[in-house]
């Protein structure tokens, strides 16, 4: 898919009004200048979210879902950006340029749609055998066995290959299917001189889907001896392991109920669940989790919870994907069961209600990482070093300076290592990520500034004060970098427009916790009084620069004073007044690395 440029992106949005579009699919009822509605994103009996004709977004007061009408509808229907804009571009009729597509892009999108097509018809073949045929027994017996019922093995479309060599090439045959494209798509494999044999026999198989629920390729559990015990489809153009799983389709909606998503290790155990009515559940293809796959994950639902096999290889495969968890800035939880137990014998043994406490006792991954590390502390220098040097490259991933000092400070008492000396391993090897100008930034943000916020949400409100903020330059001061970005973006904005496009804005805002504290804003019912809201403004405004002049003055005097140190030879309290004043410049240079008006470079020592 190519890109779509803004001029075409601003046209659909311009026509797709939010509330035709949202009212298509939630009843909404006009209150104030708002409409209200219950919440498509999370259960609610009291509606809490709000349509803004006016501002064209909305906001859920409940679970704070917001955004665009590209938003909603990528939300609603699963869509990427460029999906949702085409979508919204369809139903308003607002012709999309035609993206000249080459010779070869065409080829790939139909040979594509014939691999799509060909899984299609496999599956509907593999289905029909195991429900109608004398030769589904078997499979059906196994699913029997294994507790799985008909409803499920409908969903999920499960199938059997009977146990020969050519069941599905004859079907093909009669289909009138191309068979080197059969086997292009992994169904058949090709012989030496031209022919060909079916790669699934004897198995049970899985259809796997894509998220919009066509078939991409299949995996087969063996009913008899062979091995491999389970076989996927090799690698297609439009099947990678690395970038499916299992369950996208029939899961898709439990998700965006629960907010949350399961991930398995296996089908059977993503079956089990799914019998037990717990749908928000998918698997990797036998692989491990990768980037990709977390990527996917957090467009189903913002939290993941894992729930993996009890035992040291399941908590390994979890530990394996913290990263990837902590690079999307994705919240996941670890499920633990107890030792030898999968998801399948669990829930079958034990109940969906004991499953379903469990789940609510699952706790945070990286805190599961934290307790594992630290089993290997047994007192030594060097095990505590081992601990330390396996904790620092995640902890340096976290994005929220309140868990990192949470996580620290646990690593303090447990290892009796102070939070600064770990601050400064968690500096020391990294390749200037977390600088000591950044350590002390994070300690200020987690104490203080609420003024940042503040300013955003009093000019959310009253727009016409935005050029203030230029004039004032106190953007420079702005020490968080997503604040400092949206005050850009507010100041931009209103330029062009000579009023707030705030559901442009909040297209641009890249985090999403920030995007939604915006549009909760731009909504509230009753925002401060002007007045009241204004001299706060000024008040916010002069406290910066007067912080900003007092860290100056200090610079000025310690730099003073380190001279006269100097002279008199007294290292010791020169080495104290360094300390301070490097940690000024941090705290000064924070806020304002461009800002040469008021330090320049020679003052800086
Ligand atoms: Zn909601």
């Amino acid at each position: 898919m190519g890109r779509i440029n803004r001029e075409v992106i601003e046209e659909v949005r311009a026509s797709a009004n939010i509330v035709d579009v949202v009212g298509s699919y939630v009843a909404l009822r006009k209150r104030g200048r708002n409409y209200l509605g219950l919440c498509p994103f999370h259960s609610e009996k009291e509606p809490s979210f709000t349509v803004s004709n006016e501002k064209q977004i909305f906001h859920c007061f409940g679970c704070g879902a917001s955004g665009s009408v590209f938003d909603f509808v990528m939300r609603t229907r699963n869509l990427t950006f460029a999906e949702a804009v085409r979508e919204l571009a369809n139903r308003f009729g607002i012709p999309l340029p035609q993206e000249k597509e080459t010779g070869q892009a065409k080829k790939i999108r139909e040979m594509a749609e014939r691999l799509r097509q060909i899984n299609t018809m496999a599956a509907r073949y593999f289905s029909g055998n195991l429900l109608n045929k004398n030769s589904g027994k078997i499979a059906r017996e196994y699913l029997q066995s294994r507790g799985i019922d008909e409803g499920t093995i409908q969903d999920f479309q499960l199938g059997y290959a009977p146990k020969s060599w050519d069941g599905l090439k004859r079907f093909l045959t009669r289909e009138k299917v191309d068979l080197k494209v059969a086997a292009q798509a992994g169904l058949l494999v090709p012989k030496s001189g031209g022919d060909s044999y079916d790669r699934f026999r004897n198995r049970l198989m899985f259809p796997i889907k894509d998220v919009r629920g066509r078939t991409i390729g299949f995996g087969g559990r063996a009913l008899d001896d062979s091995m491999p015990k389970y076989l996927n489809s090799p690698e297609t153009l439009i099947f990678h392991k690395g970038r499916t799983l299992y369950g996208l389709a029939t899961a898709r909606e439990a998700c965006r109920q629960t907010n949350e998503t399961l991930v398995v290790e296996g089908y059977f155990d993503l079956l089990a669940l799914y019998n037990k009515s717990i749908h928000q559940v998918v698997a990797p293809l036998g692989t491990a989790l990768t980037l990709n796959h977390v990527r996917m994950l957090s467009r189903l639902a913002p939290r993941a919870v894992l729930v993996f096999d009890g035992d040291e290889a399941g908590m390994k495969a979890a530990l394996r994907s913290l990263e990837f968890f902590l690079r999307e800035k994705m919240p996941v939880r670890f499920l633990p069961l107890p030792e030898g137990m999968d998801p399948d014998d669990f829930i079958n043994k034990e109940g969906k209600e004991a499953f379903m406490q469990l789940l609510s006792e699952a706790k945070p991954l990286m805190e599961v990482f934290l307790e594992q590390s630290l089993s290997k502390y047994d007192g030594s220098v060097e095990s505590r070093l081992i601990v330390v040097r396996t904790v620092a490259p995640m902890l340096r991933l976290l994005d929220s300076p309140i868990a990192q000092e949470g996580y620290l400070r646990v690593l303090d008492q447990r290892l009796g290592v102070s939070e600064e000396v770990l601050r400064a391993e968690l500096s020391s090897s990294s390749i200037g990520r977390v600088s000591t100008a950044t350590s002390q930034k994070r300690k200020k943000e987690a104490e203080l500034p609420e003024w940042e916020e503040g300013i955003i949400r009093i000019l959310v409100n009253y727009p016409h004060w935005i050029p203030t903020l230029e004039e004032s330059s106190a953007l420079k001061s702005f020490q968080r970098k997503d604040w400092a970005e949206v005050g850009g973006l507010l100041i931009k904005y209103y330029q062009e427009g000579g009023k707030l496009d705030l559901s442009g804005l909040l297209m641009d805002v890249q985090n999403e916790e920030i995007r939604n504290m915006i549009s909760s804003w731009s909504l509230e019912t009753s925002p401060w009084r002007e007045e009241d809201a204004h001299s706060r403004l000024r008040e916010y405004f002069a406290g910066i620069s007067s912080s900003r002049r007092r860290l100056q003055d200090d610079l000025k005097r310690l730099k003073e004073e380190i001279q006269a140190a100097e002279g008199r030879r007294d290292e010791k309290l020169m080495a104290e007044l360094l300390a301070e004043l490097q940690a000024k410049k941090a705290a000064l240079l924070a806020g304002e690395v461009n800002d040469e008006a008021n330090l320049s470079k020679g003052e800086m020592v």
